[in-house]
C-alpha cells in the first residue's frame, strides 16, 4: 500500500487555547479525543475583527467557554458547517443564538449525493459503537439545518475581507463541504481529508464512489494548504492527496481480489486485509470495506449473491 505522508502529530493540543496558524486563521481544539477524532475537533476562526467560524464543534461546556473567550471583541458574521457529525455541528445552533450570525452548510444530514445505495444496518447484529461518528443515528446531528444553503462553488459573501467559497465534497457524508479561503489559498477540508489518518467512509451516508470523486476534485484544485478538522495543516497538498487517493484505489483493488479469491463477506475480507490493524479499528475497517464493495457492485465489477442491494451481511461474488 502507498504510504500516506501524514503531517507531524499534534503533540500539545492546548485544549481551549486559540492558536494563530496564519495571519487569518486561528484554531481552538475541543477536548473530545476518541479513536476517530484524534486529539479532538479543531474549530477554525477566520478573519480578524469580522470572523467566520468553521465547525463550532461538539456540545461540550469547556469548548463553548473556549470559543466565547476566543471570539471576545470580534464580530461573528458566519458559522460554517462542513457536515453534521456530532463532533462538528452541535455548537452551531448555540453560537447562532449567541451572536446572531447565520449558519451556512450544504443542507441537513442526508442531503447531497449518494451514488451506490446499500441496505441499512440491523443494529441487533451490529451494535453501534458510540465513538464512531458515521454509522449510527446517535452520533449524527439531525438538528442542524443551515440558515444559508451553500452548494458547490457558491461564494459565502458574509464576512467583510474574506473570500470564502463552498466546495461540495460528498463521500464521508453526502452533505460534506470544504471551504476555500482565497486570501490565503487555503482549503478547510473538514473530515474529507484529515492530517493524521484516512477518513471513515461508512454507508449508507458514506459513499466510496462519491468519496473518490471528491478526492480527485480536491486534488485538481490548487491550494497552498489544507486545514483538516482533525490533525495539523497539510502544507504540501499535492503529494499528500496523490497518496491519499492511491491508498483508496489500492484498497479497492485488494477488496476486488479478495472477492475473486472467494472471500464473500465483509468480515472475511477485513480479517485478511486488516490483519495487522488493531482490532478495535476493525469495525470502522468493515464500514470502509462495505463502501468499496458497494462501489464495485454498483459498477458491475462484482455482484451481490442472489441479487438485491449490498449490505453488511451480504455475500459478494465475482461478476
Ligand atoms: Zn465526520
Amino acid at each position: 500500500m502507498t504510504a500516506i505522508p501524514f503531517v507531524p502529530p499534534i503533540t500539545e493540543p492546548g485544549y481551549g487555547e486559540p492558536v494563530q496558524l496564519s495571519p487569518l486563521v486561528r484554531r481552538v481544539i475541543a477536548e473530545n479525543p476518541t479513536k476517530y477524532s484524534y486529539v479532538g475537533t479543531g474549530t477554525y476562526i477566520l478573519g480578524d475583527d469580522n470572523v467566520a467560524v468553521i465547525d463550532p464543534g461538539p456540545a461540550l461546556d469547556s469548548h463553548r467557554d473556549a470559543l466565547l473567550a476566543a471570539l471576545h471583541g470580534r464580530t461573528v458574521r458566519a458559522i460554517l458547517v462542513t457536515h453534521c457529525h456530532s463532533d462538528h455541528s452541535p455548537l452551531a445552533g448555540w453560537l447562532r443564538e449567541e451572536t446572531g450570525a447565520p449558519t451556512v452548510g450544504f443542507g441537513p444530514h442526508g442531503s447531497g449525493q449518494h451514488t451506490h445505495p446499500v441496505l441499512p444496518d440491523d443494529p441487533e447484529d451490529d451494535p453501534p459503537d458510540p465513538d464512531e461518528p458515521a454509522t449510527t443515528g446517535e452520533a449524527i446531528d439531525t438538528d442542524f439545518t443551515p440558515d444559508v444553503v451553500a452548494l458547490d462553488g457558491d461564494r459565502v459573501d458574509l464576512v467583510p475581507g474574506l473570500t470564502i467559497t463552498a466546495v461540495h465534497t460528498p463521500g464521508h457524508t453526502a452533505n460534506h463541504l470544504c471551504f476555500a479561503l482565497a486570501e490565503e489559498q487555503a482549503l478547510f477540508s473538514g473530515d474529507h481529508v484529515m492530517g493524521w489518518s484516512t477518513t471513515v467512509v461508512s454507508p449508507p451516508d458514506g459513499d466510496m464512489a462519491a468519496y473518490i470523486d471528491s478526492l480527485r476534485k480536491v486534488a485538481g484544485r490548487i491550494d497552498a494548504v489544507l486545514y483538516p478538522t482533525h490533525g495539523n495543516p497539510v502544507t504540501d497538498p499535492a503529494p499528500f492527496l496523490d497518496a491519499y487517493l492511491q491508498h483508496r484505489l489500492e484498497r479497492e483493488a485488494a477488496v476486488l481480489e479478495q472477492v475473486r479469491a472467494g472471500n464473500a463477506h465483509v468480515a472475511d475480507i477485513v480479517a485478511v486485509l486488516y490483519a495487522d490493524v488493531r482490532p478495535e479499528l476493525h469495525r470502522a475497517a468493515g464500514r470502509s470495506v462495505l463502501s468499496h464493495l458497494a462501489k464495485l457492485a454498483g459498477e458491475g465489477r462484482i455482484a451481490v449473491d442472489g441479487g438485491g442491494l449490498p449490505g453488511p451481511k451480504t455475500a459478494f461474488v465475482p461478476a
